[in-house]
């Protein structure tokens, strides 16, 4: 039997660029495609949920699941916590094919280690920077110093653009949409994807 391996896929960018909504539209239209949820010390936004945008701890019962080994990876973003739990990698990579992993370029380093050909690299830009702060202040769930560290850290960010596959920059998010579910479609179809004999299968169909 000709079988299709999944991969994971990663997506960084700097706070803004539109990761997020890129990332919901393209699981909102395939059932092959599901995110994992990550886990922070952020204090969650008005329009989160736990367990489904997010899983959110303090600070102390996060260094606990570190000591007990739960986080596939985790790092230091923006002044707080983020790390991706065993758990739900295992739950996400259950349900569906491609796995999406929302993370930044520390931990886009780590998975590119790891899984080499079994992750694909996606490095979101917007259009321009001042682009990037009008869509964080129009996003409004952060202020202030949060604000400024985000817009701050974006060039830096945005100087490891080049170690990623692919790169899409953000303009019309219609388009954009449309980029990432091509990278998707294509990378699916990627002959490393497949296990079994190929000409077996097609002998069978005869
Ligand atoms: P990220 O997850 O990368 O931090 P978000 O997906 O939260 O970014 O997007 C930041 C803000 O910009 C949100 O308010 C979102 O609705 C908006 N946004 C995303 N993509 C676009 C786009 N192409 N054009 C205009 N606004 C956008
Ligand atoms: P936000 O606070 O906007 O939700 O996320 C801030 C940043 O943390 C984003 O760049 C996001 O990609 C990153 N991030 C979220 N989860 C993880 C994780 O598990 N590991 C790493 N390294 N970064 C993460």
């Amino acid at each position: 039997m000709l079988r299709r391996k999944g991969f994971t896929l990663i997506v960084s960018g700097p706070s803004g660029a539109g990761k997020s909504s890129l990332c919901r539209a393209i699981v909102a239209g395939d059932a092959g495609v599901g995110m994992c949820v990550t886990t922070t010390t952020r204090p969650p936004r008005p329009d989160e949920v736990e367990g489904r945008d997010r899983f959110f701890l303090s600070e102390e019962a996060f260094r606990e699941r570190v000591r007990q080994g739960a986080f596939a990876e985790w790092a230091s973003v923006h002044g707080f916590l983020y790390g991706t739990t065993r758990e739900a990698l295992r739950a996400a990579q259950e349900h569906h094919d491609v796995v999406i992993l929302d993370v930044d370029v520390q931990g886009a380093k780590h998975w590119r280690q790891q899984l080499q050909e079994a992750c694909v690299t996606v490095f979101v830009v917007p259009p321009s920077l001042a682009g990037l702060k009008q869509r964080l202040i129009g996003r409004g769930t952060d202020a202030g110093e949060d604000l400024e560290r985000r817009i701050e850290n974006a060039r830096e960010e945005m100087a490891h653009a080049g170690s990623y596959g692919y790169l899409i920059i953000n303009d019309r998010i219609e388009d954009a949409v449309s980029l990432l579910r091509a990278i998707v479609a294509a990378e699916r179809c990627r002959s490393i994807r497949y296990e079994g004999d190929i000409v077996k299968e097609m002998m069978s169909g005869e």
